[in-house]
């Protein structure tokens, strides 16, 4: 074993990693370490499969950069940290984000348009979750990333393209990692955030540690693109809508995600699958809004595998359309693949190129379909023209979240000195609850090492 011991070693320097090694750096500790598989910022490239998720900045290094000022909406913290201290915790991250240079801009702060838009929901039918939201933007989150970078450079250690590959523990307490390469490196406190790139890594080391853990709900959907005047009463106000609506058939939860306005749909590739999501630049506009909108879907027994089941439907996607598959709305309703010449004549003009018209109803099972349609419908008495044949679809869209962890409320896991934070512990979905959980985790840790 390496004679370096390290005070702490981070794993994964997306948004956890990052806050935890910035509030051990102000707090002065010394011989830090981050380590993770991707690139280092300068040298990712958002073209790139791997590059998209993996490295520096790690999932938010090309996101929206959406921050939403919510306990209810990106993760589980508030069951971990009491409301007021969370909200302390969402103003701490903030600044860090303000400081190295995102815009100072906030949406959703006018109570009386968001009371409004809440009340005019609960006619439609269904709920609107009011937030303020800072929003980055795509093209600006790699700058404000590159500089935290350059803040932490003669702070603390930074090794990228360098993949763990297991966790090391002794009697109950956690002793280092070992990196793919085969070298073991040791560390008093490890802070684990592998993001949803490493939920299937994690979830074979916490089966291998036997850590504790259960499945979070798969969310399957589709992604949806329409002329962005059609949403402009929600964008213009809230910039985000989270709408949530209780399906009339299966009354099943269906939400709308991820919603960017003047925003491109783009193709993700995690772990050899094509789907689709969405993102928008700060400055640069397209003449379209779209936003996913998903179903989740939980099991219980003989089947209890989430993540399987939302893997098989988007191969599904992946064999019937070689990548992603966009369809009309009016297509859809009317039993028929959307063609070339369909598209041809529709008022949306798509902004992801390469997407293969085709049949979504061949892949989405009756039930998503159905509660997708009339989630629309619903949207469609708050925004008139959503639910128009010219609307685009684009499937399939999903989000596999890793198993929830067994953690205490300092995030530290079963195994002594062995904090797991951010999307790969299952306790974050967003860019501001995963910074957030980094600090925590950070306090713990420097707590920890002073006894
Ligand atoms: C296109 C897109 C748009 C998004 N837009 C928004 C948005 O607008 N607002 C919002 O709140 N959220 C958004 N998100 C989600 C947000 O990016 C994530 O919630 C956030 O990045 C999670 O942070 P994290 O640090 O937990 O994990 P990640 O950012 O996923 O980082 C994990 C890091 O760990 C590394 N890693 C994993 N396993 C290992 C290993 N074994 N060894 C070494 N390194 C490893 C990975 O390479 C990666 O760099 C978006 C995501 C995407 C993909």
């Amino acid at each position: 074993m390496s004679t370096d011991c390290y005070n702490v070693i981070i794993v994964g320097a997306g948004p956890a990693g990052i806050f935890s090694a910035c509030f051990l750096a102000e707090q002065g500790l010394d011989r830090v370490l981050i380590l993770d598989q991707g690139n280092d910022i300068y040298q990712r490239r958002r073209e790139q499969g791997h590059d998209l998720l993996c490295g520096w900045g790690g999932a938010g290094a090309f996101s929206d950069g959406k921050l939403t000022f919510s306990r209810e909406v990106g993760g589980f913290l508030s069951e971990f940290i009491p409301g007021e201290e969370l909200d302390r915790l969402f103003e701490q991250v903030d600044r860090v984000y303000l400081e190295n240079g995102a815009s100072p801009q906030l949406f959703g702060t006018s109570s009386e348009a968001m009371v409004e838009l809440e009340t005019d929901a609960k006619l439609a039918g269904m709920q609107f979750i009011p937030a303020r939201i800072r929003h980055m933007g795509t093209e600006n989150c790699a700058d404000i990333l590159k500089q935290i970078r350059e803040f932490l450079r003669e702070r603390v250690k930074v090794r990228t393209s360098t993949r763990v590959e297991h966790i090391l523990v002794e009697n109950g307490t956690v002793k280092g990692v070992q990196l793919a390469n085969g070298e073991k490196l040791t560390c008093r406190g490890l802070i684990v955030a592998p993001g949803r790139i490493g939920a299937q890594w994690m979830r074979s080391e916490a089966r291998r540690l036997k850590l504790r853990s259960r499945p979070n709900p798969v969310d399957i959907g589709v992604r949806v693109e329409a002329p962005a005047a059609v949403l402009t009463r929600l964008t213009d106000v809230a910039y985000e809508s989270k709408l949530i609506y209780y399906s009339h058939t299966f009354d099943d939860r269906v939400r709308t995600f991820c919603m960017n306005p003047f925003g491109e749909v783009v193709t993700e590739e995690v772990n050899g699958l094509i789907t689709v999501n969405g993102h928008s630049y700060f400055h640069k506009r397209t003449e379209n809004t779209n936003f996913a909108v998903l179903v989740s879907s939980n099991f219980t027994e003989p089947f209890n595998d989430p993540i399987g089941y939302g893997r098989y439907i988007a191969q599904l996607a992946n064999l019937l359309g070689k990548g992603v598959i966009i369809q009309r709305l009016g297509d859809l309703i009317a039993g028929r693949r959307s063609t070339p010449k369909r598209l041809a004549k529709c008022i949306t003009r798509p902004t992801l190129a390469g997407a293969t018209p085709g049949d979504l109803s061949f892949v989405l099972p009756y039930r998503h379909l159905k509660d997708i349609i009339e989630m629309l419908e619903a949207m469609d008495r708050l925004t008139p023209g959503i639910f128009s044949r010219h609307t685009l679809i684009y499937g399939i869209e999903v989000k596999f979240y890793s198993n929830r962890l067994q953690l205490t409320d300092s995030l530290e896991s079963e195994v002594e000195n062995l904090f797991i934070i951010g999307d790969g512990a299952g306790i974050t979905r967003g860019l501001l609850q995963a910074s957030a959980s980094g600090l925590v985790a950070g306090k713990a840790v420097i707590e920890r090492l002073k006894t």
